[in-house]
């Protein structure tokens, strides 16, 4: 049976998942970590729900995926190399040359290292992964699936920073988005739960990870998003910032003697949002049980900015037929789901609390709301998969 490869990089790791076709089965998933530093390992879990786990060195990419492409065989998962038939990369960065996912060859791989300036950890990472695959399984189709294409549909008006206008013209400096590959799955899926046609819903996906944003989706395309050139911006995440007043980080860096503005930019990315605030943690399970004021005080501060966003977007598109809740916090925090659907009680939303209460896809609002809300688990790399087989024409 034929077989594709979903694999969702890191700046330093990757995730991957084997998916048999037609039928979209899960054979196989697993983590490479700690790609080019010490203490690296390898796991895989089957379908069977059997797990292994090795320490093992891998000094780089090429080493992991010959890794990863050994182990299929070993436990069984491949039983020749000839049955992959397409490999998908996710990619944080397409900029504006790749509106949609694309297959990659020889000739366009520079591109995404061209795109460098634009996600410098993840985009060098990700197109070293592809030339592994394409060095190992040569002739296989790599498909490239951006994180950003979904969001190219956005008008200049959502996309554009209040700055000289010069900025982008020479430089391309405006908002890219992220999420975009959750965000295409999750709002179809909801159109599918809705039966209605996506063309004609208007949804806000909030995708509530460690990494967070809200998207607006009109007509079936990306509307506006909250994050903006990169991840960095929109609303509070597990150690990310979200939106700031740049003059507040002259004034910091002033008052801590931070001379480095790279530093300054690390602190945003790694030291803020939940982590910052709380100072306990980034991560929503530990603070939520929490009654100390400043765990308590950074739940607030992360449901408000997301009821920020899903207000503007209201305003933007008039409205909207369904608030949709994905990723760790959104799929499992009924609580933070509660507190976001209370605070939209103004647009109609009526949440079914009992609903609410537990996990997996469903509607969570009453069946008299006006506007819905859902739980959509997220599925990027079966969203990959589905890319492959639509770019390699392997239908
Ligand atoms: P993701 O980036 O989508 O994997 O989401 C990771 C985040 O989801 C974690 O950092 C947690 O904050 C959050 N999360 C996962 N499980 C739960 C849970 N049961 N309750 C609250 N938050 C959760």
């Amino acid at each position: 049976m034929n077989k594709i490869l979903a694999i969702n990089s890191g700046s330093s790791s990757f995730k991957y998942k084997l998916f048999s076709i037609p039928d979209e089965t899960v054979i196989a998933e697993g983590l490479g970590d700690r790609i080019g530093i010490s203490g690296s390992t390898f796991d895989i879990k089957l379908s069977d729900g059997t797990k292994h786990q090795e320490k093992v060195a891998l000094p780089d990419q090429e080493t992991a995926v010959k890794l990863l492409l050994n182990w299929l065989i070993k436990y069984h998962c491949i039983s020749d190399l000839k049955e992959i038939v397409g490999v998908g990369h996710r990619i944080v960065n397409g900029g504006e040359i790749f509106p949609d996912s694309a297959l990659i060859d020889k000739n366009n791989l520079h591109k995404i290292f061209d795109l460098t300036d634009y996600a410098p950890l993840h985009n060098p990472a990700e197109g070293r992964g592809i030339k592994a695959f394409m060095k190992l399984l040569p002739g296989v189709p790599q498909v490239g699936v951006f994180d950003t294409s979904f969001h190219q549909s956005l008008d200049p008006v959502h996309y554009l920073y209040s700055v000289p206008y010069e900025y982008y013209d020479k430089y391309k400096a405006r908002k890219y988005g992220a999420h975009g590959t959750s965000v295409r799955y999750v709002a179809s899926r909801t159109a599918e739960l809705l039966n209605r046609p996506l063309k004609e819903l208007k949804l806000i996906v909030c995708h509530l990870g460690s990494g967070a944003s809200i998207t607006a989706v009109k007509d079936g395309k990306s509307f506006d998003t909250s994050m903006g050139f990169s991840p960095l911006a929109g609303i509070t995440m597990g150690t990310r910032s979200g939106d700031v007043d740049p003059s507040l980080l002259q004034f910091v860096m002033k008052k801590e003697n931070i001379t480095d503005f790279d530093q300054m930019i690390d602190i945003l990315n790694h030291k803020s949002g939940l982590l910052g605030i709380s100072g306990i943690s980034s991560d929503m399970r530990d603070i939520e049980d929490r009654d100390d004021k400043r765990s308590q005080l950074a739940i607030k501060i992360f449901i408000n900015r997301v009821v920020r966003y899903v207000g503007s977007y209201l305003a933007e598109m008039q409205g909207a037929d369904a608030i949709v809740f994905t990723a760790g916090i959104g799929e499992n925090s009924a609580d933070v789901r509660a507190k976001v659907m209370s605070s939209l009680s103004f647009i109609g939303l009526k949440p079914d609390l009992k609903a609410n209460q537990s996990r997996g896809e469903k509607i969570i609002s009453t069946p008299d709301s006006k506007v819905k809300a859902l739980i959509v688990p997220t599925d990027e790399e079966l969203m990959i998969e589905r890319d492959v087989v639509r770019l390699a024409h392997l239908n």
